[in-house]
């Protein structure tokens, strides 16, 4: 079963569908080192595609509509893959500064073959997620990575992957104390069990799942944490169990129909836009509050606190929520929406194949197919707000990757798609310079 002696062992798709719902038991994923831990988080990407397709299928049997909107799941999915980016050129800080501890100063070695390591470890790593999880909710500077997972209005499947690219550099040393003594092949495995579990509860498609609700964190305690209501704020932290929630406080049941989103939506579809605003937010507030102590307040304090304000903030200042509230959704022509699928595609089967050839690639090769990732999906943010920019900016991105596909540097496997991406980034140049002289000549109209 295993791949080669020293490498990630292989799984099989079985294994790999029960990771995504935390059912692989500890004979079957407990490894004696961190090299044979396999990567199920990059291997569960066939599945996210596919349980996304199935909950559009659910979804429009159920209600008849659709589960998500292409502007909104696109944002979704840049930001997931911006977020797992660094990990293509670093390990990750959580495994680093893990496995620092665990050499340096570990107190005792637990067997990393007991099932009972395995069980405490689980139990572990969903602990430290539930305090990591609160704090980053209650302290401004935290608050401003964790955000980005809750800046969309839609609670859907893409919701799932919606992550913050700073999260990982906060949440490391919520887990150092484990690494006192359990081992580090044994926390890799449930650091990536305990994200995966997260995905199938980002849904509406399943209402509650019984009994289960008492300890498990399911979509209906979900839905709460997504919310923006003010019943909803601050609440349901869980990561895979929702006991913590219900033991410490912080547990709330669905009640009235949740509002997804920030309670001051950032109204972007460009993900790196998502990413910083909020810290732009910080820095403007932190230099515009008097006295030291209170701009130490506003780092360290909750996201609503403010001078002679309680550490969290006034809950009558959330904003009243009517139900009525409208997504952020500008209108573009079908064809766009098409146009942004496809590439969106493009790119996905760029990243994927990054993933799988990391390890034969140049620093510079990889640096640079991560610029152009990064180029092609800010570009997509403005062709979904439809910014006047949006033509030029695809006409440099298609031409970009024409030149730099050319000379070998984006080449992927799949050669047979050779031709056809040359033809289809050819044709996409000509289009927008057309579209970009027509929008010249008629504001050039409007002035004469
Ligand atoms: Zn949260
Ligand atoms: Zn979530």
């Amino acid at each position: 079963m295993g791949s080669a002696a020293g490498g990630p062992r292989a799984t099989t798709p079985g294994q790999q569908l029960r990771a995504l719902f935390y059912v692989l038991p500890p004979g079957e994923s407990s490894f004696r080192t961190l090299e044979e831990v396999p990567d199920y988080v990059e291997k569960s990407i066939p599945f996210f595609i596919a349980f996304i397709v199935l909950e559009f299928a659910v979804s429009w049997v159920q209600k008849h509509k659709l589960s998500g909107r292409i502007n909104d799941g696109i944002s979704s999915l840049s930001l997931g893959i911006l977020s797992r980016l660094p990990d293509v050129l670093f390990r990750s800080v959580d495994l680093i500064s893990y496995i620092y501890v665990w050499n340096n100063y570990r107190l005792f070695e637990l067997p990393w073959d007991s099932p009972w390591t395995w069980y405490l470890t689980f139990l572990g790593v969903d602990f430290a997620y539930y305090w990591f999880h609160r704090i980053s909710h209650e302290v401004n500077i935290l608050w401003a990575a964790h955000q980005v997972h809750h800046s969309s209005e839609d609670y859907n499947l893409f919701t799932a992957l919606r992550q913050s690219v700073l999260q990982k550099y906060t949440s490391w040393m919520f887990n150092l104390p484990m690494a006192l003594f359990i081992p580090p092949s044994v926390f890799a495995v449930h650091l990536q069990f305990n994200l995966l579990y997260q995905f199938w509860i980002h849904t509406e498609v399943i209402t509650n799942i019984g009994p289960l609700e008492w300890i498990l964190n399911t979509p209906s305690h979900h839905r709460v944490h997504h919310g923006r209501n003010p019943y909803c704020i601050d609440k349901n932290y869980g990561g895979t169990l929702i006991i913590w929630d219900r033991i410490f406080g912080t547990f709330e049941a669905e009640d009235a129909k949740v509002v997804y989103g920030l309670t001051h939506p950032v109204n972007s579809f460009e993900p790196i836009l998502l990413q910083l605003r909020p810290l732009a937010h910080i820095w403007n507030t932190f230099w515009a509050t008097p006295g030291f102590c209170n701009k130490l307040s506003v780092l360290f304090k909750g996201p609503g606190w403010g001078p002679g304000k309680p550490r969290l903030g006034l809950p009558e200042e959330i904003p009243v929520v009517t139900g009525k509230e409208v997504p952020f959704n500008p209108r573009v022509p079908a064809y766009l929406n098409c146009y942004a699928v496809v590439h969106f595609a493009v790119i996905m089967e760029l990243y994927i194949d990054l993933l799988a050839t990391v390890t034969v690639l140049s620093q510079g090769t990889i640096l640079l197919r991560i610029c152009f990732i990064i180029l092609s999906l800010t570009s997509f943010g403005f062709l979904m707000e439809n910014r006047p920019k949006a033509g030029i900016l695809e006409i440099i991105r298609c031409s970009v990757f024409l030149g730099v596909y050319k000379l070998g540097y984006l080449r992927n496997q799949l050669t047979l798609l050779d031709c056809a991406y040359e033809v289809l980034f050819s044709f996409c140049i000509a289009f927008w310079g057309i579209q970009v002289m027509k929008r010249i000549t008629s504001s050039k109209d409007k002035h004469v």
